[in-house]
């Protein structure tokens, strides 16, 4: 029966209609290439979206928001044997490019509130980190599924502690704390355009930079660090980050439709908090206060296991009607690959872990999905 309905995705790309026009253009003047024109103007598109009157802002943009943490880490000054900071429950891709570095992750739980760092976890590792003889040189704070993280507590303690800043926005593109733009907080900022985030490139990624010279700095790396010489003159080891012209014509395409883009995925959470409201064993994830505006990139609920049902039983069912869901990120600090690292915290995003679903949150579901969406989840808590 499964078979018979269309499935209904987590997050799909959606397009605009003018992204093809730019990638047009790419094929007739040729610049078929990881430069050109589409490349610098989806740079400009975005230097101007995230405009922040308090800083000037330089984008480079790159082939994944992986290598954006990459080059943040390298222009952060993080060397093998160095310790850095990093939420624990997020996506893999915060904390890779961390070992990449040889450098050593230090886990830190999540807080209720915003399911992101937990400020007071975070110093006291810091503190713990700089007894056991080492002063973590970075932190990686995330703005999981959208909401920002507590930006002024969690800037404070990078402020005292003079620690550096790599805000992990790829999931918070459209998202705002105290009217400020989410990647333009830390001393760099990373965003993706992978095909299941809110706007895509089919595959891409930006590091938000404070200082033209940082800019310039990243692209070299991303480029080969090619010396300025008439042949191949390299003094440094670089790297082939750079996004292609090609990816950043789909991308000036949807900076076009950005803004109904988190639109469309906000109406997607007011839809949940309506169909749910009603059914105590579950909680629709919001944001904590007006300080924060989540693009909501991903609608999140928890399941109250003590209710009798959970969130694999809810999940299970939604899979036998084509219905894509997904638990929440699996903290990195229990992952295999990272689970002989440093973890300060409280179990906190563990137990969201085990009670906590992602549901479909496209911008492009219709009437139709949504229908089906509502009537499987009414049947399960019925
Ligand atoms: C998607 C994602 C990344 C990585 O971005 P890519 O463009 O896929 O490399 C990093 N961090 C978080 C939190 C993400 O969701």
């Amino acid at each position: 029966m499964a078979n018979l309905l269309s499935k209904i995705w987590l997050s799909s790309p959606h397009m605009g209609g003018e992204e093809v026009r730019f990638v047009q253009e790419a094929f007739d003047t040729n610049w078929v290439a990881p430069l050109g024109p589409n490349v610098s103007g989806l740079e400009t598109d975005l230097e101007k979206y995230l405009a922040d009157s308090d800083s000037p802002l330089f984008v480079a943009a790159l082939s994944s928001g992986t290598a954006a943490l990459h080059l943040a880490l390298i222009l952060a000054g993080v060397e093998p044997g160095d310790e850095v900071l990093c939420q624990s429950m997020t996506f893999s891709a915060s904390a890779n490019p961390i070992r990449y570095q040889y450098a050593t992750p230090v886990f830190i739980d999540s807080e209720a509130q915003t399911w992101n760092l937990c400020p007071d976890a975070l110093e006291a590792a810091i503190q713990d980190r700089i007894k056991k003889g080492k002063k973590p040189k970075a932190l990686v704070a995330v703005h999981l599924y959208g909401t920002p993280y507590q930006v002024d507590a969690v800037h404070a303690i990078c402020k005292k502690y003079n620690i550096i800043l790599i805000e992990d926005s790829a999931e918070a593109l459209g998202s705002t704390y105290k009217g400020k733009a989410c990647g333009t907080f830390g001393d760099f900022g990373i965003l993706s355009f992978n095909g299941n985030k809110i706007i895509t490139t089919s595959g891409g990624g930006a590091l938000v930079c404070k200082t033209k010279a940082h800019q310039e700095k990243a692209v070299f790396l991303a480029t080969q660090a090619r010396d300025a010489a008439p042949h191949y003159q390299h003094s440094h080891i670089g790297y082939n980050y750079r996004m292609s012209n090609i990816c950043a014509g789909i991308g000036r395409g949807q900076m076009r439709v950005l803004p109904d883009r988190v639109n469309q995925r906000r109406a997607m959470h007011t839809f949940y908090k309506e169909i749910l409201k009603d059914i105590p064993a579950v909680k629709v994830f919001e944001t904590p206060s007006s300080d924060y505006v989540s693009n909501y990139w991903l609608s999140c609920i928890t399941v109250n296991p003590e209710s009798g049902k959970t969130r694999e039983g809810l999940r299970l069912f939604l899979e036998t009607l084509n219905i894509e869901s997904r638990p929440l990120w699996k903290p990195m600090h229990l992952q295999p690959v990272f689970n002989s690292y440093p973890y300060y915290g409280n179990r906190v995003a563990e137990s969201l872990f085990e009670n906590g679903l992602c549901l479909p949150s496209g911008s492009n579901l219709s009437d139709a999905d949504r229908n089906r969406i509502k009537e499987a989840l009414q049947t399960y808590f019925a």
